[in-house]
């Protein structure tokens, strides 16, 4: 065994010991650690100074009561967690998840990949990520609101404009930003506009922060396939969630002259072969808080509805999982290479499992992984962070702009990390040594 490879193993196996039971939290870590083997052979000085172990073990880590009251008068006590995990490259930033899975390994796994992707945005923001166990679903606005208020009367004292600036994730959308800045304000009695992003549009926000991550998904898919000479126009396309990325996923690809055949909720999905309905998609999901089988309903004949079963077995050229953690596994990733698919590329925050990243990428498959094609959403924040900063609005044609000429950067710097370290072609290879050279050089410096 190499000195690199040796170093590598003797560290994941500290990281299983020091987080037990973390199990998506080992998965991220490892997935970063399989590719750092030839930078650390070139960089001894990470090895000497410890950097992989340092990155590896979150600067600040806070856990704390949610108690609030719900509709019925009963107390409820929920969970919230937020993980400072890097700040060499600038404050904590990355969102708040609401969603009975989350605990702490979940937490853990998220901020670690966010100081990663947010090194790929070459914008200045740390990696940090936070949430609670709570359920927003089947929730009215007024026990929403309340969970939100009590959530942020323990936080605000660690999250700041130059400290830690949390944003959206699954389950906190603009009603809850909302819910959480107004009680920040009360509380600190600042208008700190720039302590959290994905603000409404009228009180701060940025154009295009919400469609961003969906839109960053498949800039980045498109740039994947011009680099072999193919584009997004003409191919079809299924995309897993029906949430926001998914949902603004459907919507660029759609723009680029794909066709958009099948998304999917918790209950199944919806097959629509001759593309699906933008605008149906956004009433039910977005004004109403519907299901996919609503959608299926009023569609009726056109669309298909598959209740439970794997979206994965639905044709297409470009898959793109949008939806949760380990949602694509190697039989979703086998049926996807047996029907032709040529590209995959992460919205959500790693829902390729490893067995599914190791199939697709043999088969030559495109691979984006989530830290690369999904940055888009958190590097909009730092567009949302640097308007706050000057007290500016930028147009939406301005701000998409510089969304696709950052998507743009994170394939080039990546595709060249990925020839560069020996795995031309990789962009999981790519993203990871990129970013984690970035990160390292700003510790050691
Ligand atoms: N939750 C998003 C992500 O996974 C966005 C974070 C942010 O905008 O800070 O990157």
């Amino acid at each position: 065994m190499s000195a690199p490879t040796a170093q590598l193993q003797a560290i994941h196996e500290l990281v299983l010991r020091r987080n037990p039971g973390e199990t998506e939290f080992h998965q991220a870590v490892q997935e970063v650690l399989d590719s750092l083997g030839p930078v650390m052979a070139k960089h001894p000085e990470y090895g000497e100074a410890r950097v992989i172990e340092r990155i590896c073990e979150p600067e600040r880590q806070v856990i704390f009561r949610v108690p609030w009251t719900d509709d019925k008068g009963r107390v409820e006590i929920h969970r919230g967690f937020r993980v400072e995990f890097n700040s060499a490259l600038g404050p904590y930033k990355g969102g708040l998840r609401f969603h009975p899975s989350v605990y702490l390994g979940i937490v853990k796994f998220l901020g670690f990949e966010q100081i990663f992707k947010n090194a790929l945005t070459g914008l200045p923001i740390g990696g940090g990520k936070g949430g609670s166990d709570f359920d927003p679903k089947g929730r009215s606005d007024g026990e929403v609101m309340r969970f939100c208020q009590s959530f942020m009367t323990e936080l605000y004292r660690h999250i700041g404009e130059y400290t830690d600036v949390p944003a959206g994730d699954i389950g906190v959308g603009g009603r809850e930003i909302g819910y959480l800045f107004g009680q920040y304000k009360r509380i600190t009695n600042r208008y700190e506009s720039a302590v959290l992003t994905g603000k409404g549009l009228g009180w701060g926000g940025s154009a295009v922060r919400k469609e961003a991550t969906g839109y960053g998904t498949v800039f980045f898919t498109d740039e994947m396939l011009r680099a072999r000479g193919h584009s997004l126009d003409g191919r079809t396309v299924v995309v897993s969630g029906s949430g926001n990325v998914a949902i603004h996923a459907v919507e660029k690809a759609q723009h680029l002259g794909a066709t958009v055949v099948a998304v999917s909720d918790s209950g199944g999905y919806v097959v629509d072969e001759t593309g699906i309905d933008l605008d149906l998609l956004k009433d039910v999901k977005e004004v109403r808080r519907g299901r996919m089988s609503d959608y299926a309903e009023e569609r009726g004949d056109r669309s298909r509805f598959v209740a439970g079963g794997s979206i994965w077995d639905v044709p297409c050229d470009v898959a793109l999982p949008c939806a949760t953690q380990n949602e694509l596994d190697e039989q979703g990733a086998k049926a996807l290479v047996d029907n032709g698919c040529i590209a995959v590329a992460e919205g959500a925050n790693m829902p390729a499992t490893p067995d599914a990243v190791r199939l697709l990428t043999d088969a030559g498959v495109l691979f984006g992984p989530g830290k690369a094609a999904n940055a888009g959403g958190v590097a909009t924040s730092a567009l949302e962070m640097q308007q706050n900063a000057s007290r500016d609005s930028w147009s939406h044609d301005f701000t998409e702009e510089r969304l696709a000429q950052i998507m743009r950067g994170i394939h080039e710097r990546t595709a060249a990390a990925a020839d560069e370290y020996g795995s031309p072609g990789n962009y999981v290879v790519g993203a990871n040594t990129s970013a984690f050279i970035q990160v390292a050089d700003a510790m050691l410096a």
